[in-house]
């Protein structure tokens, strides 16, 4: 029976979720509290040389192996625009650049020693073999100290951690390096290559193309307009605008960070609430800058020092050469928790910061920005810490409302691959239709 569906949050999941919600007949309305679409996946205008692109705000890449996302630009008529390429990595080590593509590349610097060298890959074999329940007991700093040793968890496995995960690296439990072992182990499995896609104008085309297709199948949606409160009524959900307009459904999905859903849902209960804010959330300040010329040829390069940047993700290392104005794209995230000082910074001294910790990295070398822009998100993923709890489910016990979100994300890797993925389970689970 068709119903009357709203969707809070208009990132990768609740758009996925109101599109297929529409293709399954129901009416469906996205709500958004920024002036666009897009969330963590939105993008931003720069115009340099006189050539106006669009580019993620935070980068992001497609894997051979994300069947979902290709499938789903393959349904909108984008699966083509992807550009296809690899491109080398680096890391820096007291100030000396080493190549760092392939784990064998890793594993094989010269600052390691030999038996450093064996230990890593026992490491990675027991981390593969580690059951999960007791991964979720430890931090990987103690697994992968006591697997690989102190100087290779120093010299190897540490720049990798902060890379990915900032300040809290050393927080997180082993759980995480298990599934993303077994997520390169699976990938490799379905035959997925080095090669790293990239969408030349960032998600902006995906999401025009979503929200074309949803309301075309008679949706609604309305941005720069915050849910502030969800409850269930006798009939139905009604979502609180605060434009003072109210939204009734049958259903609605939360698709909003876990502390965020907690406050907007009162009636869930407190243990729900709990399961919702429990975990520390990943957060980021990342600088996308212009350059004029490239630091070098790397998509990331690791850092092992500690300068205030968790990595350099040289973008323009896979996008073609006239796609930004002549300009080379890098991003400089710094990864942290949700209420790092560093959010409180204004733009120029996170600026200033930023460009200051790269210039370091690559002493000598020129590096003049011709445009950049900063941006932050609070909540990006929830840290699995050791002896987390189970994630809420995706039907609460407030009838009527489904959770959909980061929030129930329990590896602390975030890809929009996962996000689909989550929310087609959460369908199955809740509504039981395919298409
Ligand atoms: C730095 C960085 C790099 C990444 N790199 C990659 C990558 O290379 N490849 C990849 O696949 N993925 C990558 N990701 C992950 C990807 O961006 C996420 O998986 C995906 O965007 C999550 O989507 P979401 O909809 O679940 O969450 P979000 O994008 O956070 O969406 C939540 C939405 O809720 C809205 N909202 C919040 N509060 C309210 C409210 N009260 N009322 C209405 N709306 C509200 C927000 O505005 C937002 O649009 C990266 C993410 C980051 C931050």
């Amino acid at each position: 029976m068709a119903e009357n569906w709203n969707v809070v949050g208009g990132g990768a999941t609740g758009a996925y979720l109101a599109l297929e919600g529409a293709k399954r007949g129901h009416t469906v309305t996205l709500v958004d509290r920024n002036p666009t679409v897009g969330g963590l996946t939105a993008t931003e205008q720069f115009t340099v040389n006189g050539q106006t692109f669009d580019v993620d705000r935070f980068y992001h890449v497609i894997m051979e192996s994300d069947e979902k996302v290709l499938a789903l630009l393959d349904e909108l008529g984008l699966k083509d625009q992807v550009r296809w390429t690899s491109a080398p990595a680096e890391i820096i080590n007291h100030g000396t650049r080493y190549p760092a593509t392939s784990l064998v590349e890793m594993a094989t610097l010269p600052m390691l020693k030999a038996t450093d060298r064996a230990r890593i890959g026992a490491s990675i074999a027991a981390s593969l073999a580690l059951p999960m329940p007791l991964a979720n007991r430890m931090t990987a700093v103690s697994w992968l100290g006591r697997t690989a040793g102190r100087s290779a968890l120093e010299a190897f496995w540490w720049p990798i951690l902060r890379a990915k995960l900032g300040t809290q690296a050393n927080q997180v439990s082993a759980g995480f390096m298990v599934s993303t072992f077994r997520r390169l182990v699976q990938a490799r499995l379905k035959g997925a290559g080095d090669r790293f896609g990239v969408l030349p104008h960032g998600y902006a085309p995906v999401f025009a193309a979503m929200l074309e297709d949803l309301e075309a199948r008679g949706g609604t949606v309305r941005t720069g307009v915050s849910a502030t409160a969800i409850h269930h009524e006798h009939d139905g959900v009604d979502v609180t605008l605060d434009d003072g307009t109210m939204l009734h459904g049958d259903r609605v999905f939360v698709t909003t960070p876990g502390p965020v859903t907690a406050q907007l849902v009162p009636q869930l209960t407190q243990t729900e609430k709990q399961q919702l804010t429990a975990a520390p959330y990943l957060g980021v300040v990342c600088g996308t800058f212009l350059l004029e010329q490239a630091p070098n040829d790397s998509y990331i390069t690791y850092l092992t020092d500690d300068v205030g940047l968790t990595g350099v993700i040289g973008m323009h290392a896979l996008m073609a050469e006239d796609a930004t104005g002549g300009a080379k794209l890098v991003y400089l995230p710094h990864y942290c928790a949700s209420d790092d000082e560093w959010f409180d910074l204004d733009d120029d001294e996170v600026g200033r910061r930023l460009l200051d910790a790269l210039r370091s990295c690559f002493p000598g070398q020129t590096i003049t920005p011709v445009a950049h822009s900063i941006n932050r998100a609070r909540h990006v993923v929830p840290l699995p810490l050791p002896g987390s709890g189970e994630p809420l489910p995706f039907t609460t016990s407030v009838p009527g409302v489904h959770v959909v979100g980061t929030a129930q994300n329990t590896t602390g890797t975030l890809n929009v691959e996962g996000s689909l993925a989550m929310a087609d389970q959460a369908l199955a689970e809740t509504i039981g239709e395919k298409n």
